[in-house]
């Protein structure tokens, strides 16, 4: 399988690439990304020969019809990994919580988000093609919250890769600064920077553009990579648990096979979303894939109204940082998908230049053929929160929450939604005591035990464990030094 352009092909780039090659470098001609040639269909025959495999077998099997250049045995090494989940034999649960409504946990690996999904296996893979074409890679990490734990973790130990992760001082939770300053792998530096997490990515992007810094890596034999949300081989591990998601429902029997389901995913960079949306293109069962979002919702703007503007907005900070993005960059693959490549680069050009697009109401229907959506605010999602724990005696994270809006407004009566949960309840506890108690200002750890107490639930080991690990990874700086100390690193 070959990767071919979503804006049309630059004279001095090659037309088509391999998997490798569009991971290790994932910027394709005029700015676009990658996207397979065509994807493999899988079809009622595939879902049927699976429904008795184990998570592992499905994914194996799926990623053969890709015919991507990685070897067999890293692949089953890279999947591997998801026998370190709470529950090796099914790494994602799917519960029901409502008559009609079913939550997929994507958050039972070792960072306790969804981001451990695609960054456990993804991590192999990069690690794997590094050690075949004999280069050393450095990967650069910006984070607010997820991304980073999620990131060290994956390549901790692993040959032929660095990772330098910037994280804002006093710009994320307790539990996510802890996931990342308590780890001691030699490859891995974390540096907090005094500054907001704008500081830290503006740092970021000005590295990965910079020619001194390249020149100064390669004397030190180091090539740059990056390991974000638009990377293919982080999104193709994101298409296996729609599907399996969507197995479990048959099992359980809400479902029978063939019948269609919405998928309901709380949405930023569109990572998740984008991998449902490709799941159904090879033949999922699917009525449609309904976006949530919060405050920032310039995708509820786009789905329902068909105009992307960024024009008056900015970001605002919400109680579910994972989604505060206003440039939801995966968008850019549907587009491709629905309207090709000449009207994607126009569309893009158009948001670049003018901050701007519109659609028209041909495209608009198109899109809307495929996406429902809907947001959420602060206050609304903690109500959620409160209510689906006191009704229906789940607990979710905030994230999740904004997904129980816009299933009471988007979905249809008599179809079965899959809400897709993408964190635990321990990484943004703070915001979920105070929707359960009213109380307010409380630290991490005093509101784990507060929900715990509540929620009659434990503390998972490995969130307790953070609290009385040593700090290893003490950096604070300017982020005029970042430069120096990544070097210095390296
Ligand atoms: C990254 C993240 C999201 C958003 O996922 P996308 O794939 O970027 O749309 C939602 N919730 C949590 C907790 C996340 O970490």
């Amino acid at each position: 399988m070959q990767f071919i352009q979503t804006r049309g092909v630059d004279t001095n780039k090659k037309e088509k690439v391999t998997f490798s090659e569009a991971i290790l470098d994932p910027i394709a001609s005029f700015g676009g990304l990658y996207v397979p040639e065509k994807l493999p269909e899988l079809g009622e025959e595939f879902l049927q020969k699976h429904l008795k495999s184990s998570y592992k077998s499905m994914a194996l099997d799926m990623l053969a019809r890709f015919e991507i250049d990685i070897d067999p045995e890293v692949l089953s090494e890279a999947v591997a990994l998801y026998d370190k989940f709470d529950d090796a034999s099914n790494p994602v649960p799917v519960v029901k919580v409502k008559e009609d409504l079913y939550v997929s946990e994507l958050y039972h690996g070792p960072t306790r988000a969804f981001k451990d999904m695609a960054l456990q296996p993804f991590g192999v893979v990069l690690s794997s093609i590094a050690q075949k074409r004999d280069e050393n890679y450095l990967i650069l990490a910006a984070t607010s919250g997820d991304t980073g734990p999620a990131a060290l973790e994956t390549f901790k130990n692993r040959a032929n890769v660095k990772v330098a992760c910037m994280y804002p001082e006093g710009g994320t939770s307790d539990v996510q600064r802890l996931q990342m300053v308590t780890e001691d792998a030699p490859n891995l530096k974390v540096i907090g920077i005094k500054g907001v997490f704008d500081d830290a990515q503006t740092a970021l992007k000005r590295l990965l553009g910079s020619d001194k810094f390249k020149a100064a890596l390669k004397e030190k034999d180091t090539k740059l990579s990056a390991a974000n949300s638009v990377n293919f081989g982080r999104i193709i591990f994101q298409i296996i648990y729609h599907i399996h998601s969507y197995l479990e429902l048959v099992r359980q029997g809400a479902i029978t096979m063939g019948e269609k389901v919405y998928l309901n995913v709380p949405s930023g960079n569109f990572g998740n979303a984008l991998g449902g949306y490709y799941a159904w293109k090879m033949g999922l069962p699917v009525e449609k894939i309904i976006i949530s979002s919060n405050r920032n919702n310039i995708l509820t703007q786009l789905i329902k109204e068909g105009r992307y503007d960024l024009r008056n907005n900015k970001v605002i900070p919400t109680t579910s940082p994972a989604m505060d993005i206003l440039k939801s960059s995966n968008v850019e693959r549907v587009l491709f998908d629905l309207f090709g490549e000449q009207r994607t680069k126009e569309l893009m050009e158009s948001l670049e230049k003018e901050n701007f697009y519109e659609l028209t109401s041909e495209e608009l229907a198109k899109l809307q053929q495929c996406f429902d959506a809907d947001w959420c605010d602060d206050e609304e999602g903690k109500r959620y929160i409160k209510e689906t724990f006191e009704n229906d005696g789940y607990l979710m994270d905030p994230h999740t929450a904004t997904c129980f809006k816009s299933y009471e407004t988007c979905a249809k009566e008599g179809i079965k939604s899959i809400v897709y949960s993408t964190a635990e309840w321990t990484k943004f506890s703070p915001v979920i005591a105070n929707a359960l108690t009213g109380e307010v200002d409380t630290r991490d750890i005093d509101a784990l035990k507060s929900i715990s107490k509540t929620a009659n639930l434990p503390i998972p080991k490995m969130i307790e464990e953070l609290f009385e690990k040593p700090i290893t990874q003490k950096t604070i700086i300017e982020k005029e030094q970042i430069e120096e100390e990544i070097l210095k690193f390296i």
